[in-house]
């Protein structure tokens, strides 16, 4: 049998409730006393704002409209892609709280994006704004869905033959109770779907269901009280579609009352003005964007002297930037989150001089195994796939028995991360062993761009993996292929196969590192890509020449 060598949070386990809705944890449980009359979440762009109490009027005014007038039953999905909004947020809450299911799609996505969100999640509705309208309802289109219900968070209507305004439903005076799970379990209950590629393939729907996001809610909470509280200032950037925003703004922001402005478009000298006009006392931020901070010269960062406490999530922060916001924010902790779609943040740390590196230890109720090949747990200080389990663990992949089963063992989820943990319970990735590229915290999966490349007519294979940019501190997708029999390479093919890939995703997923030209990929003995020898290939064949 397998050793377990199991690792727990030094922190007290929380009880995590089996029969609470989030919408009830909302509705019952104001942990830091809010004002009713407190402002929560703000639209930079608009100025509507959404106050403590507000929120919990609008859901359950919401939740009304939506079960009686658009039709919305406990169960079904409806998708979402929008730009960060107040609107989309009271949107989330009302679903929520009618016992709908909130799938939550990048509003960068193509057509071809879409088309396949919908296909996993099968929505009965689709909710966007104008951005984001003409690719929802092509997508649909292509994916026989003409006919969907669209609600338009924007209040502009669309060509949808069925379409609510979200000011329309929002105005019904009737109210309706949170949606009741006292009686029921709470882990067979989804609440929210967001995408990841997971450790292959393409992208899949993450079930998190109503037990996982509470219990990713009371985990934050005993975790680290003195970040996640009412008193938390922010600016936020990252999309709600995305964990980070979703868990940070529209669920936890909104239970604990914290003051989160929402950016329409951002550039740093606005992000950082913006900041210091609001009094920000925490900066809630992807290393990309800590890394541009540390490089401008522009903003007197002075003027941030309120900021004290920094958080950093969703990919490594360089060494070198840390130390720079040790010295330009002299005494403000730099928490260090390490998580992921499927779980929330499952490790923290506050940066200090001794663990410099390390993703912190684990979470309050999260416990983990570092394995080898053969499923073995490792000795503390050897490396190998991080793998996790706790309440706040998604519940499965969307329509996808497969990828859950691979991705389980027993009722351990395998990260495919690699790491190594050190005495004192600090660990450390170390690589990672999934397929996932991150291009700014953004996922990019390179089983979709390669599919894209494969049906270049002039493509024999094709493979792509990450490089390091070091200038903008994030990986870039970079795409190995081999040409057709009898194609010789050229500028102006390599630009048509390139042009052929971005054309059909969304921009941050673009070949950034540019396309190589290989004889051949390689492929271990049973036919899968090396990708981690796609690298060296290329500097061995460098070398040859
Ligand atoms: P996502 O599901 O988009 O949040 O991506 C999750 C993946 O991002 C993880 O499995 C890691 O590979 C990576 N990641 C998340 N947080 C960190 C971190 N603090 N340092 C390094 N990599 C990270």
């Amino acid at each position: 049998m397998a050793s377990q060598r199991i690792h727990r949070s030094h922190y007290p386990p929380t009880q995590i409730p089996t029969n609470i809705s989030v919408s009830q944890l909302l509705q019952l449980y104001n942990p830091d006393d809010v004002a009713g009359d407190k402002v929560v979440c703000e639209d930079d762009w608009t100025g509507k704002s959404l106050s403590y109490a507000g929120i919990r009027e609008d859901a359950a005014k919401g939740a009304f409209a939506l079960k009686h007038i658009v039709g919305l039953q406990e169960g079904d999905s409806i998708c979402i892609s929008s730009p960060n909004s107040v609107a989309v947020v009271k949107l989330i809450h009302a679903v929520l709280w009618c016992g709908g299911i909130a799938v939550l799609i990048n509003p960068l996505s193509t057509e071809y994006e879409v088309a396949h969100c919908l296909d996993v999640a099968r929505p009965k509705f689709l909710a966007s704004d104008a951005s984001t309208r003409p690719t929802l309802h092509s997508a649909a289109k292509r994916q026989g869905l003409p006919h969907l219900t669209s609600i338009s968070v924007d209040d502009i209507s669309g060509d949808f033959s069925s379409q609510h305004t979200l000011s329309s439903l929002f105005s019904h005076q009737e109210l309706i109770p949170p949606f009741d799970l006292s009686e029921r379990d709470s882990r067979e209950h989804t609440a929210v779907v967001c995408f990841s590629s997971g450790t292959s393939g393409k992208a899949k729907g993450v079930e998190l269901s109503h037990y996982n996001v509470v219990a990713s809610m009371l985990g934050m909470r005993a975790t680290d009280p003195t970040y996640w509280n009412a008193n938390i200032r922010s600016v936020f950037l990252a999309p709600l579609c995305h964990i980070y925003g979703l868990m940070t703004v529209a669920l936890m922001g909104a239970w604990i009352g914290a003051y989160n402005v929402l950016m329409r478009k951002y550039t740093l000298e606005s992000f950082l003005e913006l900041s210091a006009s609001i009094n920000a006392n925490a900066f809630r931020i992807l290393p990309t964007i800590a890394v541009a901070i540390s490089k401008q010269a522009s903003f007197d960062l002075a003027r941030l002297s309120s900021v004290k406490l920094i958080m950093c999530t969703g990919a490594a922060l360089p060494p070198s930037t840390i130390k720079f916001f040790q010295e330009a924010f002299a005494g403000a902790p730099i928490f260090q989150g390490y998580g992921m779609t499927e779980a929330n943040i499952t490790m923290l740390k506050a940066e200090s001089a001794h663990h410099i590196g390390s993703v912190g230890k684990l979470f309050a109720n999260v416990e983990a195994r570092i394995i080898d090949d053969e499923g073995n747990g490792v000795t503390p200080g050897e490396q190998g796939e991080i793998c996790i389990r706790g309440p706040n663990v998604f519940r499965r992949y969307m329509r996808n028995a497969e990828a859950t089963n691979d991705t389980f063992v027993g009722n351990w989820m395998k990260t495919g991360d690699v790491g190594k943990v050190d005495k004192e319970g600090y660990f450390f990735l170390t690589e990672r062993k999934k397929e996932l590229i991150k291009y700014k915290g953004n996922q990019v999966a390179p089983a979709e761009l390669e599919a894209l490349l494969n049906s270049h007519p002039d493509v024999s294979e094709g493979a792509v993996c990450a490089l390091w940019d070091s200038d903008q501190g994030t990986e870039v997708p970079i795409a190995y292929i081999s040409l057709r029999k009898g194609v010789s390479s050229s500028a102006p093919l390599l630009a048509s196969i390139r042009q052929h890939v971005d054309s059909e995703v969304a921009p941050y997923k673009k070949l950034r590192g540019g396309i190589v030209v290989l004889d051949e990929i390689p492929k271990s003995g049973n036919g899968k890509i090396l990708r981690r020898m796609l690298p060296a290939r290329l500097a061995r064949e460098r070398n040859a020449k």
